[in-house]
């Protein structure tokens, strides 16, 4: 039985809404069903320091997260003096407003990319979508239930290249960076003393996960690097808090998409052609299903040598199609 058939969260910690104790100072806030822009974060504490990893999509959502971990640990989160974005998308850094004062960390490239989706590019649409069919429902069913114009985008002050260490009380913080994978600046964040791992949406739990970037090996590879580390807990960027087997199985999803695509691209199948032959059975459970245009095309581009830029708004025409045929 493929693992995609067996559920992927621990069964220790319910994938809940809200704030959950991973133990030893470490939390997980998580926010079902891990669907557009429903992210998770992390709080990694020790004595009366705290460092945040991501903020949420809106401001409304974020500061009702920060309420959560002040009210688990009043002392230290009241004082995050340190935010970690793992990478550019705002469902993990639209809240960074709520975090004042303290110093924001990302990836060189995840600042770049910041400046390149402005919150106000969503409002745009959601702005739109009353007027675009199919595409405007998708949209809006997507995106609706999150407030963008309230959002004042805040971006890192710190960025680095490689490898970043923080420490949190007498905890280390490992930030490594993982991408081009999901996004040019992802990176994870490894806490060894806690044998936990915060993966930013290198991995998506029980979703299909989106590949906006790659080359698909990067992604492959950071599964590799996570499942050598001394881990037990793996807190998903979007879905239940997980362990090695969530790793496996968003690198087997990886490796099957891109076996499968490369057949139909070397066949002369166009990209939609190929997301409505390949046999994604196995992974009926997983939600969000659309995304597969998205890593089929940033796999032709990477199998044609193509540099171009994704074209985002065909690409969300095609998950619209997509998501009408499966309704
Ligand atoms: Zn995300």
């Amino acid at each position: 039985m493929s693992s995609a058939h067996t559920s992927l969260g621990l069964p220790q910690f319910a994938y809940t809404k809200g704030l959950h104790d991973l133990g030893n100072g470490g939390y997980a806030y998580l926010q079902p069903d891990g669907g557009w822009g429903w992210s998770n974060a992390g709080l990694i504490v020790d004595g009366a320091e705290a460092l945040l990893v991501d903020t949420l999509f809106d401001v409304p959502l974020t500061r009702e997260m920060l309420d959560a971990m002040r009210a688990a640990e009043p002392k230290a989160a009241n004082n995050i003096h340190t935010l970690v974005n793992t990478h550019h998308n705002g469902d993990h850094c639209n809240g960074n407003e709520c975090c004042e004062g303290a110093e924001i960390i990302a990836h060189k490239l995840a600042a770049e990319a910041m400046l390149k989706e402005p919150p106000a590019l969503l409002a745009g649409f959601l702005d739109m979508a009353p007027d675009l069919g199919d595409l405007g429902d998708f949209i809006t069913k997507s995106f609706g239930a999150f407030d963008f114009k309230g959002v004042t985008q805040t971006f890192p002050t710190t960025t680095f290249e490689t490898e970043l260490t923080r420490k949190v009380g007498d905890k280390q913080v490992h930030l490594t960076h993982v991408g081009p994978a999901h996004s040019p600046g992802d990176i994870i964040a490894h806490v060894p003393s806690d044998k936990t791992v915060y993966t930013g949406d290198i991995l998506f739990i029980e979703g299909h996960p989106i590949m906006w970037e790659g080359p698909v090996q990067n992604w492959i590879d950071a599964c590799n690097a996570i499942m050598a580390m001394d881990v037990e807990t793996v807190v998903p960027g979007h879905g239940p808090i997980t362990d090695k087997r969530g790793v496996k199985a968003v690198q087997d999803y990886l490796v099957y998409t891109r076996d499968e695509a490369k057949k139909r691209y070397d066949a002369g199948l166009s990209a939609m052609e190929a997301c409505r032959d390949i046999n994604f059975s196995d992974y009926d459970s997983w939600g969000d299903g659309e995304r597969i245009i998205i890593n089929v095309t940033t796999l032709y581009r990477e199998f044609s040598g193509d540099e171009a830029e994704p074209d985002i708004p065909t690409l969300f025409g095609q998950m619209a199609e997509l998501a009408k045929d499966r309704s």
